[in-house]
Formats: structure tokens, sequence, C-alpha cells
């Protein structure tokens, strides 16, 4: 308890028009000097906050637009560098910087299943959102054990492939890799590692045996008991898996049917995306475990009970 009391943890709390409503940005103590976790979305006025801010180093945990999107602001601010791991950056620049993006993804969903009213809204709102992603251009590198400034980088994967924390002493500054309150979103998605809840729930089980004793989140309270957290979100896709195998029936379904049977309709067409996301997590998740198999029908991907 003692090293964390001698360090300060400076927060910093962005506005957001949907989702969470917030997001953290974290301002941490190293050895020699102090960085920057995160730096939020980037919406207008939010950079007010960089201004005058010192720090040594920005550190970015995943490249999702409301921890990315403030980057480039943040650095020029504050003029110090901005670290991310490898496969972090080259996934922010294959959604974030490449034109094509919108209509890759798209087609993906729609391989999936999806309707193409939902996948066409998704290529016009991710034109319109991408170039408000103010991310950074060749920052450095680290990796899984590297050290910066005393803190121990750890690559956690699930929420995203490349998501890092950053810990010392019993504190985790976390990302979202654990939230107080809600489960983080595990999707997967086209051009990622392939079983992004088998990484997730390996994660969840560093975290149980890592044992820190908080963790500063990307949003919502601060996690008092990690483990206990950490075993509560393992309870949770268990859960979830079984619920997911018990949707299929001897008929093929696709990601987004089976969506539908656990979501619902109600949702809107972003909610709808993490939804078919999600659950093709689990799917995929219950293909490796033998519980389902994949099929591929032309260019549809549909799912069986085994
Ligand atoms: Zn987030």
């Amino acid at each position: 308890m003692a090293e964390i009391l001698e360090h300060t943890f400076e927060r910093i709390t962005f506005a957001l028009p949907s989702g969470p409503k917030h997001v953290h940005c974290w301002v941490i103590e190293g050895d020699r000097g102090r960085m920057l976790v995160d730096a939020g979305m980037g919406l207008p006025g939010d950079d007010e906050s960089f201004r005058g801010l010192e720090v040594d180093a920005i550190v970015l945990t995943h490249m999702h637009p409301d921890h990315v999107g403030g980057a480039q602001r943040a650095a020029e601010l504050t003029g110090a560098p901005v670290h991310q791991l490898e496969l972090d950056y080259r996934q922010c620049l294959r959604v974030w910087g490449s034109p094509d993006w919108p209509e890759r993804i798209a087609e993906w969903f729609l391989s999936n299943g999806v309707p193409r009213k939902i996948t066409d809204e998704l290529i016009v709102s991710g034109h319109a959102f991408a170039p408000s992603i103010r991310f950074v251009r060749d920052p450095q590198f680290v990796a899984e054990g590297n050290v910066l400034d005393g803190w121990e980088v750890l690559w956690l994967p699930g929420h995203a492939d490349g998501h890092i924390a950053l810990h010392r002493g019993g504190a985790l500054v976390s990302g979202d890799v654990l939230l107080s309150r809600i489960s983080p979103a595990v999707g997967l998605y086209p051009e990622s590692r392939p079983d992004p809840l088998g990484d997730y729930l390996r994660t969840l089980e560093r975290i149980i045996e890592l044992d820190p004793r908080i963790a500063y989140s990307g949003h919502g309270d601060p996690v008092e008991r990690p483990a206990e957290r950490a075993r509560e979100l393992v309870a949770h896709h268990r859960r979830r898996l079984e619920q997911t195998r018990d949707a299929l029936g001897r008929e093929p379904a696709t990601g987004y049917a089976v969506s539908i049977a656990l979501f619902g309709t109600w949702l809107s067409p972003t909610q709808q995306r993490f939804a078919v996301a999600e659950t093709l997590s689990h799917l995929e998740r219950l293909v490796i475990e033998g519980a389902v198999r994949r099929e591929k029908h032309g260019r549809t991907v549909s799912y069986t009970g085994t």
C-alpha cells in the first residue's frame, strides 16, 4: 500500500456523446517524470486540459476512439512522445487511417448476416467519424515486459488486441481491461486476432494471479478489488457462452441471427454492430472449444451446434 500512497494518480475526465458518457485519462508519477495515460476522444474543447500539462510521456492503452482520438493534440500541447504497442498502432492505422476501412468492415458484417441497411449506415458514419480521430503517426513502440519510467508494461488483449496496462506496486492503470460496473466489450472484428474472448479470459486469469490492489480504469470508478472483479467477468462470459450455445438450433445461423436471439432487436444500428461483434467472439470461442461448427456458404458465415 505504501508504494501506492507514494505516487499520485491525477484523473482527467472528458464527456462523451454516447456509450459510457465519459472517459478518464490518468496522469501518473514515474521515477523521473510524469506520464499521461490515454488522451480521450479529442472533442472540441477537450484539448484545454492538455494545455500546460507537464508530462514526459504519453501512453495509449488501446486504439479505441475514446482513448486515442485526442492523442495528436495531447502530443502537440505537451511535447511528450507517444508510446503504444506495435500491434495496437497497426490496428489504429488500419481503422482510423485507411480510406477504405468502412467498406471493408461493412463487407465483413454483411458476410455475418447483418442487413445491408445497417452496413450502409456504417459506411456513411464511418467516413464521417474517422477524420475526427487524430491519432499520432509513428509512435514509440512498447512491448510486454518493458519498463517505462518505473512502470511495467503488461499486454492484456481481449477488449482490444493490442491493449496494454501499466503496473507498479499493486496499482494497475488499466484502460478498459476491467470496469467496475459494466462488462468491457469483447468483440470479434475483421483482420484481428482470431479468438478475442479466449485472449480476454486469459487476461482475466492473469489479473487474478497478479492480484493488484486497485485498477484505475478508463470509465467509471476505479476497481477496488481487481481480482474479484476479474472472477465476476469470467463467470459472466461463461454464462454468456452457455446462452450463445443454447441460442443455436439445428439450422445454421449467422452471427447476426444469434445476436438477435441474445440481445433482441431494440438496439440502435451502432449497438447492433457491437452486439454482433460480441456474439461472434463467443461463437468463435465455442468453435475452438468444439461446441459449435462454423461453415461458409458463398460469402455467408454461419454457425451450428455440434
Ligand atoms: Zn474506452
